[in-house]
């Protein structure tokens, strides 16, 4: 059973159609200061008046100029006229019978005017609640067991945007500070999102400079301040921008390998022909900061008759011997129009019994969400539903 919370018809937009102002969201802390300079605040403030502005953004996730109680009113008026806090609108929430969530969200118009649409999941387990997000509007990679690789129209999501992602969960979760401590039984460890993974649409590798913008301020001491142990960027083998990504992002990697010769993998993740599975094994051997402590997640999806041998198995071992590892098996997530089909049960099992016989504990991803069609690789459709629905609503 799935429940439906929200729709837009009940949650105010936050953005005013042809509305000039631009979104603090997003922001250094340098061009927060920079953009003060717009309103007035004179250069010896600056930096002072910055730091105040991003705790109210980032730690109290405020989403009203008016609640930034300790800056004067003057201020504070002038802040509104001249810019928005910017999250992106709720089009639905939904919650699965398993309790992961999603939402469809709406981001702020484009230049030309257009509102393009991403989504989110979040994932609550035992000991920790992981929030899976996107870096791009669909992918402009063809993975052909991908959903989100049909999808044609690309952009990149900006800086903003992305945050935004992690803040309206966290407005949906309740969790900011002053939230929690006002609960009577607050999580442990004071939040529930406690791991965000960059797992939604889009390879975020081709993104390059807005996610790691956005994974400054995510993980930034005096805000959000989620651990960069503790964040996850997936990619499908951008081989050349994997060592910056180590060096310059700095979160846990995952590859997205699922094919154990370049000839399947070819046909799996086309990007393979370009980098194939040697090159993009070096660079990971040699990925920044992976070690024993903080191994490298490799993605592998179960297709029937693909790529779910015993001899596909033994051959992954193999590929990933000295490199600190950890696999993911995660079962094929069908949609609409697919040409696979997820492997057996029996078949995941025995691929896992020799994987974990070669020493690695490779957890079967459970699939989560289904019913909300919230699950790896299922994005999109959904958004697509809603958008005909909405359209039948309004008598079109
Ligand atoms: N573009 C990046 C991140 C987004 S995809 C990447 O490819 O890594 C996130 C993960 O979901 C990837 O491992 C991807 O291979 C997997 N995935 C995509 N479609 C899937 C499906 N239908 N079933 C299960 N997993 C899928
Ligand atoms: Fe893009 Fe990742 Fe899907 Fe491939 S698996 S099409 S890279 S989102």
């Amino acid at each position: 059973m799935t429940t439906l919370l929200n729709t837009l018809g009940n949650e105010a937009p936050r953005y005013i159609p042809n509305d000039p102002r631009p979104t603090l969201l997003g922001l250094t802390r340098v061009e927060l200061a920079e953009a003060l300079a717009r309103v007035g605040v004179p250069e010896k403030q600056r930096r002072m008046r910055a730091g105040q502005i991003w705790h109210w953004l980032y730690h109290r996730g405020v989403t009203e100029f008016s609640a930034m109680t300790n800056i004067a009113r003057e201020l504070r008026e002038r802040l509104d006229e001249t810019f928005i806090i910017g999250r992106p609108d709720i089009v639905t929430e939904q919650v699965s019978s398993d309790g992961t969530r999603k939402w469809l969200l709406r981001l702020a118009p484009d230049e030309r005017g257009a509102r393009q649409e991403v989504e989110m999941v979040y994932i609550p387990e035992e000991d920790r609640g992981t929030l899976c997000i996107s870096s791009q509007v669909g992918c402009t990679l063809t993975c052909s067991f991908c959903h989100t690789g049909t999808q044609k129209l690309v952009r990149n999501l900006t800086a903003g945007e992305i945050v935004g992602q992690v803040m309206v969960a966290r407005d949906g979760l309740k969790e900011w500070p002053q939230q929690i401590e006002a609960m009577a039984n607050p999580p442990s460890g004071g939040r529930y999102l406690t791991n965000v993974v960059l797992m939604g649409m889009g390879e975020p590798l081709y993104n390059f400079d807005n996610v790691k913008a956005a994974m400054e301020i995510v993980s930034d001491g005096e805000g959000i301040s989620l651990s960069k142990r503790r964040i996850t960027l997936s990619t499908s083998g951008v081989v050349p921008e994997i060592a910056r990504a180590g060096e310059e992002i700095g979160t846990m990697l995952a590859i997205s390998l699922h094919g154990t010769t370049d000839e399947i993998r070819n046909r799996l993740v086309p990007l393979n022909k370009k980098y194939p599975i040697r090159e993009l094994l070096d660079a990971c051997r040699n990925y920044p900061g992976a070690s024993n402590a903080r191994r490298i997640t490799f993605e592998y999806v179960m297709l029937k008759g693909v790529n779910d041998t015993p001899e596909d198995a033994r051959r992954l071992v193999k590929l990933l011997a000295g490199i600190p590892a950890k696999i993911n098996l995660i079962p094929f997530n069908p949609w609409p129009g697919t040409q696979y089909e997820c492997s057996d049960w029996d078949t995941i099992e025995r691929f896992a019994a020799i994987v974990n016989k070669a020493g690695y504990a490779s957890p079967v991803r459970t699939p989560r969400g289904r019913d909300i069609m919230a699950a790896c690789g299922q994005l999109k459709s959904e958004s697509q539903k809603v958008r005909a629905r909405e359209r039948l609503a309004a008598g079109g």
